[in-house]
């Protein structure tokens, strides 16, 4: 049983209005935003950069759902494949709460305004993905979080009640009580990125809502604003958090040297694309000649695919086994790269995919051509800020509640992801856990808080002289966690990295002691601790598990699981 936390456990008399401070504006915090608002509090929207810069908003297959509730096979099926890729890591009560709920969700993301894929008969359109056993993925072409964000930053921005801040960089948490994390918390400090000024906004409840941290990693999917900030605000305010090892690769992002990472979407594989490496493509090609010399018809590229000697389900399986599988196959033949094969496929790929046609178009290739190399690159972060099932942040190694501060999207960790995150129900989990952080908040406004605010002490602190050492403090990390934490993992490398990390980390705060903040130091300040917390949390791991997987479990190639090495 969870213990209510102080300063919740008085309520209001009346149901007078709050104002509650939404960190990042990306699906969860603008959909909770939106219910807030409807519901007649004052919401301020924090976001670093503009309100649409945000994975959300670079999101391309869909989100899955079943609509129809009466349709308990298809939940069911849905349930079952999740806790699959979850490889028995899933809170099975949060999974089936948050499918259970999907329909209406989805109907609150219509009526706000976001126009998902039709087919000509007017009925909605779905997709598969790896993992899933059926198609139950609502898009709206291959750009469906760029139709989500369109549609919720309109809304926002013409409700009276939502303030949204573009480049207001939060930096950290303001406890009620200093030092004293069973008090909850008050307002955020942050950097106005337009004045330089640190300004303190106030707030009857703060809701994290900052993303992920794929910017940890060299390879990435993510934008640059996911760098970790509001997990490691979290952590520094005395929040739990949890599952940090389970960093999902996703399998398939575009190799290029292009400064912005891109996604080839796995719904690509969804209609058939294949995975073969250099030697399959030789032997496919080989084959495909000899069929026509013969005069028959080409055959499927699927039997040459590599990823079958790994798992039975090849090229369609789920995301951790196929990212391992690329990984290893690279690290096998010195390669940086595999193929994706479309060359094969009779669908209309560019009409079904033209963000996706017009990227690799850039890149000078053809989609339904041309073999795209794709490489495995940092997606999502399962773990989080430890939350309950109303989103709802706990106070480290207590099972108590940390009062008005919750945690919704991919910064929070609810239960449902397990070990391995399914394809598109990541944009499910963040739309449930947004419309519960907003249901409770409604039902329950808290207190306003009464006292002063503490400033923000600039006493002594000079403007940061030199950027060089931030800048190379930073790649020395990105090349760490990518180098010795990455998709296969060892005890060793995890226990080079810990080194690395912890003296970085010293360099680090010192900077932070003698400077005036910047984004570029609060990012590294942030990463570094990420990067320590990941290190930590895998090295702690007693078994290889979805996204987890240290070769020192394994005694031979058996894959026999053993008890890890203490060294
Ligand atoms: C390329 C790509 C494709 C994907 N495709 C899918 C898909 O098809 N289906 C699916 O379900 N999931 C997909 N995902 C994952 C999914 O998009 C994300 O998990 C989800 O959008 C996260 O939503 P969010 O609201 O939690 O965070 P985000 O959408 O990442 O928003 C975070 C917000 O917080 C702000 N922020 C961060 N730090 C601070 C700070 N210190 N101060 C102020 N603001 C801050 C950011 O600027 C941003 O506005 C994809 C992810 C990527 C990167």
């Amino acid at each position: 049983m969870v213990k209510k936390g102080k300063a919740e456990a008085e309520p209001r008399e009346e149901k007078a209005l709050a104002h509650i401070a939404i960190i990042g504006s990306g699906i969860a915090g603008l959909f909770a935003a939106s219910k807030l608002a409807e519901a007649g509090h004052n919401v301020s929207v924090i976001t670093k950069q503009r309100p649409k810069d945000s994975s959300t908003n670079w999101a391309q297959g869909g989100i899955a759902a079943i609509l129809d509730k009466t349709n308990q096979e298809g939940m069911e099926a849905h349930v079952q494949d999740t806790l699959r890729s979850g490889d028995g890591g899933c809170d099975e009560a949060v999974v089936r709460s948050i499918i259970s709920e999907a329909g209406d969700r989805i109907r609150d993301l219509i009526q706000i305004g976001v126009e998902f894929e039709k087919t000509s008969d007017g009925s909605y359109s779905f997709i598969r993905e790896g993992g899933h056993s059926s198609k139950r993925i609502l898009h709206a072409k291959d750009a469906t979080g760029k139709e989500i964000e369109r549609a919720l930053t309109a809304f926002a921005r013409q409700h009276p009640n939502i303030t949204l801040r573009p480049n207001t960089l939060a930096i950290d948490l303001i406890q009620r009580q200093h030092g004293n994390p069973e008090m909850g918390v008050a307002g955020v400090w942050c950097l106005d990125q337009e004045t330089q000024n640190v300004v303190n906004i106030e707030a009857d409840a703060i809701v994290l809502a900052t993303g992920g941290v794929g910017r940890l990693w060299k390879e990435t999917t993510n934008p640059d604003v996911a760098t970790g900030d509001g997990l490691a605000m979290a952590y520094r305010t005395g929040a739990s958090v949890d599952h940090l090892a389970f960093i999902q690769f996703h399998p398939t992002a575009l190799a290029t040297e292009a400064e912005r990472p891109f996604l080839v979407s796995e719904a690509v594989r969804g209609v058939g694309a294949v995975l073969l490496d250099e030697e399959g493509l030789a032997s496919w090609n080989k084959a495909c000649e000899s069929a026509r010399k013969q005069g028959e018809a080409a055959p499927a590229p699927d039997p040459f695919s590599f990823t079958l000697k790994y798992t039975p389900e090849g090229s369609m399986a789920t995301r951790d086994i196929v990212a391992r599988a690329i990984d290893q196959q690279m690290k096998k033949h010195g390669t940086n790269h595999v193929y994706l094969i479309t060359s094969h496929l009779d669908e209309p790929l560019s009409e079904k995919f033209p963000n996706i046609a017009r990227r690799l178009a850039e890149e000078g290739l053809r989609l339904g051509e041309d073999p795209i190399p794709v490489v495995p690159a940092a997606h999502y972060m399962v773990g989080g800020v430890r939350v309950d099932d109303i989103g709802r942040a706990f106070v480290r190694e207590r099972d108590e509640i940390m009062p008005h501060l919750y945690a919704i999207g991919e910064v929070a960790s609810t239960g449902m992801h397990g070990a391995n995150r399914l394809a598109s129900n990541s944009l499910l989990e963040a739309v449930v856990f947004a419309e519960r952080v907003a249901q409770h908040l409604i039902q329950h406004p808290p207190p306003p808080y009464i006292g002063t605010h503490p400033s923000w002490r600039a006493d002594g602190l000079g403007a940061l002289k030199e950027h060089a050492p931030i800048i190379h403090d930073r790649t020395s990390l990105v090349r760490t966690m990518s180098e010795e934490v990455g998709i296969v993992r060892s005890n060793q490398r995890l226990k080079r990295a810990k080194r690395r990390l912890d003296l970085l980390q010293k360099e680090v705060d010192m900077m932070w002691k003698g400077s005036l903040p910047t984004r570029e130091i609060v990012e590294l300040r942030n990463l570094c601790l990420i990067g320590q917390l990941v290190v930590h949390d895998a090295l702690g791991q007693t078994e290889n598990k979805g996204l987890h997987y240290n070769v020192d479990l394994f005694k031979d190639d058996t894959h026999e699981q053993v008890k890890p090495a203490s060294d």
